[in-house]
């Protein structure tokens, strides 16, 4: 039994075949990102009973394994899922911290709101997490840039074909060892820009982290890698190409006075974990950061003119990555040889070391899980 601090209780059932400690370090030692995971999963199945009273129960950590589902399961079929991405990180003294997970708690419930899934109280979205680094402590990875991915979701697991939200479902947290999400040093990428495709529409599920958009956003990623890209920019381009976001990153711009920019919520853009980090971490270093609609044309003239001095993509999984080219068959924005920026450079020391424990956490962001 493992009794969170939180009060809900994951029952853990220890994995009888976990990796030995010579497979576990020879992952450990070239883990890449999200290509091996922990010897355990931490579950909370939801049921509606009869009377129609949703209820989440048999909370519980048991091996990494298979999921046996109908195979009529909704998730299967309309593709109710959502998910949530977050790191633990381990400090210099051994200990291991998971930062601002309360925010990818309300955002796991936001989402599920948004796909009419069930919301998830907070203690068991922390619990999960807890339970489950707790179980797999030793695949922590302590290597400069290396973090114990968590990757929570939830399925709609019931057995019907009707369109409806479904009544069963299951949240998940899994977990990845991860080294540097681009590989090797932190040169900046070239980006495509999509312009037949969208990921997201208005009144569509773009603010939910949710697996639907990231399927739309596929075709427009092979794109972007067919033209040497690593990842690919989604405009707003029924209207003005307003900038939106990259796949699974949102962009900033660091402008000649050194402000930054980063482009408003408007409904179609995930409002990421990172982003709001960066916002304040901004603000603390005197920086004025603005959340306002910026074109493709702004970034275009800005880079002619030296209005924008460096343009930056971050997420969790890569934390902050400069971008050097921005283009398509007609743009060439930038540069694919450029240098990574001093202010994204600045910004990027700062998050990463109140993340992994050199620099002071003065928000109180960071949360001890072992
Ligand atoms: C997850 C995600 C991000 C980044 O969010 P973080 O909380 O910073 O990891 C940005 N855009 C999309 C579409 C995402 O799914």
């Amino acid at each position: 039994m493992t009794q969170t601090a939180h009060g809900v209780e994951f029952t853990l059932q220890r994995s009888a075949h976990p990796k030995g400690v010579e497979e576990r370090a020879a992952i450990l030692a070239n883990p890449g990102f999200g290509n091996y995971f922990t010897d355990h999963t931490a579950i909370v199945d939801y049921t509606v009973d009869p009377e129609g009273n949703g209820g989440w129960h048999d909370a519980r950590i048991e091996a990494y394994g298979p999921i046996s589902l109908d195979p009529s399961a909704a998730v299967l079929h309309y593709g109710q899922e959502i998910f949530e991405g977050l790191k633990a990180y381990r400090h210099a003294d051994g200990s291991v911290w998971a930062f601002r997970p309360e925010a990818n708690a309300a955002r796991l419930n936001s989402s599920a709101r948004r796909l009419a899934l069930p919301e998830l109280p907070e203690e068991y979205f922390l619990g999960a997490i807890r339970g489950l680094v707790s179980a797999d402590r030793d695949w922590v990875p302590s290597g400069d840039g290396e973090a114990l991915y968590l990757r929570p979701f939830m399925i709609a697991t019931e057995a019907f074909l009707g369109v409806r939200a479904a009544r069963e479902v299951s949240f998940r947290v899994i977990a990845s060892p991860a080294g540097n999400y681009f590989g090797g040093e932190l040169k900046p990428v070239s980006i495509w820009i999509s312009r037949e495709y969208a990921r997201a529409g208005r009144g569509g599920t773009g603010a939910a982290k949710c697996g639907g958009n990231y399927a739309a956003s596929l075709i427009a990623q092979q794109e972007a890698e067919a033209n040497g890209c690593k990842q690919v920019l989604f405009l707003d381009h029924f209207n003005d190409d307003a900038v939106e976001e990259l796949g699974g990153m949102n962009v900033f711009f660091v402008m000649k006075d050194g402000s930054l920019v980063t482009p408003a919520l408007t409904g179609t853009i995930l409002e990421g974990v990172t982003r709001s980090s960066i916002i304040q971490v901004a603000k603390d270093m005197g920086r004025d950061v603005a959340e306002r609609k910026i074109t493709l044309a702004e970034w275009r003239d800005g880079v002619g003119s030296g209005d924008i001095a460096e343009v930056f993509a971050c997420g969790t999984a890569a934390v902050i990555t400069p971008i050097g080219l921005l283009k398509d068959s007609t743009e060439h924005i930038g540069s694919d040889d450029a240098k990574a920026g001093e202010v994204t450079m600045a910004i990027r020391e700062e998050l990463l070391g109140i993340q992994t424990g050199t620099v002071a956490d003065r928000h109180g962001w960071l949360s001890r899980l072992v």
